[in-house]
């Protein structure tokens, strides 16, 4: 019964917010879609019914602080070192409540080569209050730009917050600390977006402007500062997606867990095997490359260490000799490669042993 009342309050509450929001967008000259009351009450009985906790005001303390907004800037060069032991320290929150949030964060430990330990003094690397600010935190090495009295992630618990919440969101903004970004914003995700629901959506649950709409979901993170797996709809880092705000019935569950490919990417990410490669081509813009199955954007000389497997690397680069194709070649670990351009053709790379 109180969760009857609860999605009723929460439909009409709605209804209410998406008119006015919807007034002010028509008077802003951009609202294109107007959401039916069928639309409202399918949406919003998904928000309220699991969701009133979520991850929408991912970043709103980053960019209330005006720190440095992480999103976009990507994951790239923002992963802690293979092996780092990370300190964690929650300023507020009952003892089982920490328990219960160490031990999701840990999860991702069993699949990388990271640790989480709790300390009570002293510095640390990621800092959790919980409280009324959403959910949201910092991306992996940022975490250090941070003064060490203010917390780097917020977490909208109490102990009466149930277990899957607790899990999804520990799961999901432990990953934000690891260096994830959203999978709904991999370069390789190709949403077909209903884009006027999709604005009207987020004007209505979250008050976002069309801006914000773009920032947060329909924009990918492009392929310069990204290094990523395909797109991955299981992911733990993806936003749930309503079927109505695609044009296909393309949906995205609330995922609870760890996917296969957060585990396998994690594992990759925090890999200390690595491989060298530098960007020496005789072209001035970014080369994408393609290691087992991470891809990592690569600007003008610029050099990096690739996560690689003990052996059977196989690196592809996109090449443009005729026409454009992908071109494979095997790596060993222990060497440097440089990428070059052919004499007569910039677009022809090739790989060669660094000197
Ligand atoms: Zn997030
Ligand atoms: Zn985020």
């Amino acid at each position: 019964m109180k969760n009857a009342i609860l999605s009723l309050a929460c439909v009409a509450a709605l209804f209410l917010l998406a008119t006015s929001c919807n007034k002010e967008n028509v008077e802003a000259g951009f609202a294109e879609y107007t959401l039916s009351q069928e639309e409202i009450a399918e949406i919003s009985g998904q928000f309220c019914s699991t969701n009133h906790l979520h991850d929408y005001n991912d970043h709103a303390i980053l960019e209330e602080n005006g720190a440095a907004e992480d999103r976009g800037t990507g994951i790239k060069g923002k992963f802690w070192p293979a092996g780092k032991v990370l300190k964690v320290r929650f300023q507020n929150g009952s003892a089982t409540l920490q328990t219960k949030v160490l031990n999701y964060a840990k999860t991702w430990s069993n699949h990388a080569n990271v640790t989480f330990v709790k300390v009570t003094s002293g510095t640390s690397d990621i800092r959790v209050r919980f409280g009324n600010l959403g959910h949201n935190s910092f991306v992996g090495t940022d975490n250090l730009l941070i003064p060490q009295d203010v917390q780097t992630m917020n977490l909208q618990f109490t102990d009466n917050t149930s277990e899957s919440e607790i899990r999804r969101v520990s799961l999901h903004e432990f990953g934000h600390a690891l260096g994830l970004m959203h999978e709904h914003q991999n370069p390789f995700a190709a949403i077909p977006w209903d884009k006027p629901k999709v604005y009207a959506y987020y004007a209505a649950t979250q008050g976002w402007s069309q801006q914000q709409v773009d920032n947060n979901v329909l924009n990918t993170l492009g392929w310069g500062p990204a290094q990523h797996s395909p797109f991955d709809a299981q992911s733990i880092m993806a936003y749930s997606i309503p079927a109505s705000l695609t044009t296909n019935g393309f949906s995205i569950p609330w995922n609870t867990e760890l996917s296969a490919m957060d585990k396998e990417f994690i594992g990759k990410a925090y890999s200390s095997t690595r491989i060298q490669v530098r960007h020496a081509a005789n072209i001035n813009g970014n080369i994408t490359v393609y290691l087992n199955g991470v891809a990592t954007t690569l600007s003008k000389n610029e050099t990096l260490q690739l996560p690689a497997a003990a052996s059977g690397n196989v690196l592809n680069i996109w090449e443009c000799p005729n026409s454009c194709m992908w071109s494979a070649f095997n790596v060993s670990l222990g060497f440097s490669y440089r990428i070059i351009s052919s004499p007569n053709n910039p677009n022809d790379l090739t790989l060669a042993l660094e000197i």
